[in-house]
């Protein structure tokens, strides 16, 4: 591979804070809000205008996989500054809806209706940063993280004023794909859990294909204008006889997603489309990964419908080339899937993309082998660790995993071999394989980032690395931030009460 030498440079240090976060997504807004709130100087740094990460350009909502059963269990709820958060929004900014289980039972509504709930939830991430004097730097990539031998410093950014750099006491990485952590050289993982591995706890939402060596899944949000709901669904609900090749065609589908068990009377449409080479429902975009439209159009109100375009398969978004070509084909297959609606499908006659978000995002990713690597075995045992941070109940809600919940450690925050450091969100030390890694859920994430952001701004109170930090001072102020760490007994064992 041809390479060229870059010259060192002087790059001016704007910022010297206490705690910089890089990514302002689910986890990294949590981080930042988190470290403010235990009394850090922080700053938070997005690539995006718009901050909220997957719940905000990405335009998957908060949505209502919250933390679980939670009618039942009152300990598996938000806690912290992740349960203000999402009781403002539920409470004030979209009454009468809900997206988190903490409202269920007061009779509101949940729906799916991302772009009002991405946008909202950028706003009250953006009002919620200023209320804590969290700086928000958006529009900023970041770079290389600064070192000293093995201890981050800080991080290089590119901005419209060019190369800067922030200085921090601890560096959180919420990137989501452990962009900071390797380039800082921590050991990081590219790929998911191999079938075997995945099987322990296998198909828990049943979208990993076991044919695939190693599995990513995610995709982008599409909003559909101009859509005649009862054209549409008195289209969908008339009866339509299925021939063998319907039939056989919709299995093939559901092979590869399960999200695919059309509706009877597409079948034979999209069966049709597909064998004249009109429009396939399903397309590869290199060769071990594809993309497929999920079957699902979810009216919205004002004639909006929204539609999800899944991609699924070997991809890495650790790899540039992945991600340019995911992001180019999935817009260009929205739109061409419009079009062909258009032509074919009664109530769409008028139908027009109106909206895509803004990025791509995927559940497995990158993320580093930490100082603990959790496990799917974890999750079936219900693990305990002395360095619990909460307990997450996310595998039980789908009758995987111990009925008692996982602990989720410390330790799988913390890279190997480098300090000054914290990996939350979907980079840290975990198993996946798509769907199937149950720390993913956007409740794991919040939580995971307030802690890291507690333990950063912690560890510079009592002049310690996030290393070296003694976990019982962090343990502490998350019970008192309403974490659930375990029953009384437990916290007894630990020293917590
Ligand atoms: C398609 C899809 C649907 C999902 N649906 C659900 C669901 O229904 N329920 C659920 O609970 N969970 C769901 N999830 C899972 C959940 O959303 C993710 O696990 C969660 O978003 C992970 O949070 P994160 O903070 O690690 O990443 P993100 O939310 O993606 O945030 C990463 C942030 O980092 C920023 N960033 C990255 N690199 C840089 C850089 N170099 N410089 C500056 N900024 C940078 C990005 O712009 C982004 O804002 C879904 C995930 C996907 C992909």
């Amino acid at each position: 591979m041809t390479t060229i030498t870059e010259p060192s440079r002087k790059v001016t240090v704007v910022r010297d804070v206490d705690v910089a976060v890089v990514g302002a997504g689910v986890s990294g807004l949590f981080a930042a809000l988190g470290a403010a709130k235990q009394g850090a100087k922080t700053i938070l740094i997005d690539r995006f205008g718009q901050p909220g990460g997957n719940m905000g350009p990405g335009g998957f909502i908060l949505s209502s996989l919250g933390p679980g059963e939670g009618k039942t269990h009152h300990v598996i709820d938000y806690a912290g500054v992740c349960r203000e958060f999402v009781l403002r929004l539920e409470e004030k900014l979209l009454p009468g809806l809900y997206v988190s289980e903490l409202q269920r039972d007061k009779g509101t509504r949940g729906i799916f209706e991302y772009p009002s709930y991405s946008s909202t939830i950028s706003y009250l991430a953006i009002k919620m940063c200023e209320e804590l004097s969290v700086e928000l730097m958006l529009s900023v990539y970041a770079g290389d993280p600064i070192m000293d031998d093995k201890t981050v410093k800080g991080v290089f950014v590119e901005t419209k004023s060019g190369r800067l750099a922030i200085r921090s006491k601890v560096l959180i990485d919420a990137t989501g794909d452990a962009s900071l952590a390797e380039r800082s050289g921590a050991p990081v993982q590219h790929k998911s859990a191999t079938p075997e591995e995945g099987k322990k706890i296998s198909n828990w939402c049943g979208w990993t294909r076991e044919e695939f060596t190693h599995w990513n899944d995610g995709g982008i949000a599409v909003i559909i204008a101009g859509v005649d709901y009862e054209r549409y669904e008195n289209f969908l609900n008339q009866p339509t006889e299925l021939t063998e090749a319907d039939i056989r065609f919709r299995e093939e589908l559901q092979h590869f997603h399960p999200g695919s068990d059309f509706q009877d009377s597409l079948v034979p449409i999209l069966r049709q489309a597909w064998q004249s080479g009109r429009y396939k429902i399903k397309q590869t975009i290199d060769d071990n990964f594809y993309m497929m439209i999920h079957r699902k159009l979810i009216p919205l109100e004002y004639g909006l419908m929204q539609m999800v375009v899944e991609a699924g398969g070997e991809f890495d978004l650790g790899n540039w080339q992945h991600v340019s070509k995911l992001e180019s084909s999935l817009r260009k297959y929205a739109f061409e899937t419009v079009e062909f609606y258009r032509e074919r499908i009664p109530g769409f006659e008028r139908a027009r993309v109106m909206w895509t978000s803004a990025y791509l995002g995927a559940r497995s990713s990158v993320g580093i082998v930490g100082e603990y690597y959790l496990t799917f075995d974890d999750f079936l045992k219900g693990a305990r660790f002395d360095d619990v941070l909460f307990r997450s109940y996310v595998a039980r809600r789908q009758g995987k995993g111990s009925p008692e919940g996982c602990d989720l450690p410390y330790r799988m925050l913390l890279p190997k071999q480098i300090d000054g450091m914290l990996v939350a969100g979907r980079g840290a030390s975990f198993e996946r394989r798509g769907h199937d890694s149950p720390p993913r859920p956007r409740f794991s994430m919040m939580m995971l980032g307030e802690a890291a952001g507690r333990a950063a701004a912690l560890s510079i109170e009592n002049k310690v690395t996030p290393r070296t930090l003694p976990v019982r001072k962090l343990q502490k102020v998350l019970l008192k931030e309403g974490f659930f760490l375990g029953e009384t007994d437990r916290l007894k064992e630990l020293d917590l009460v």
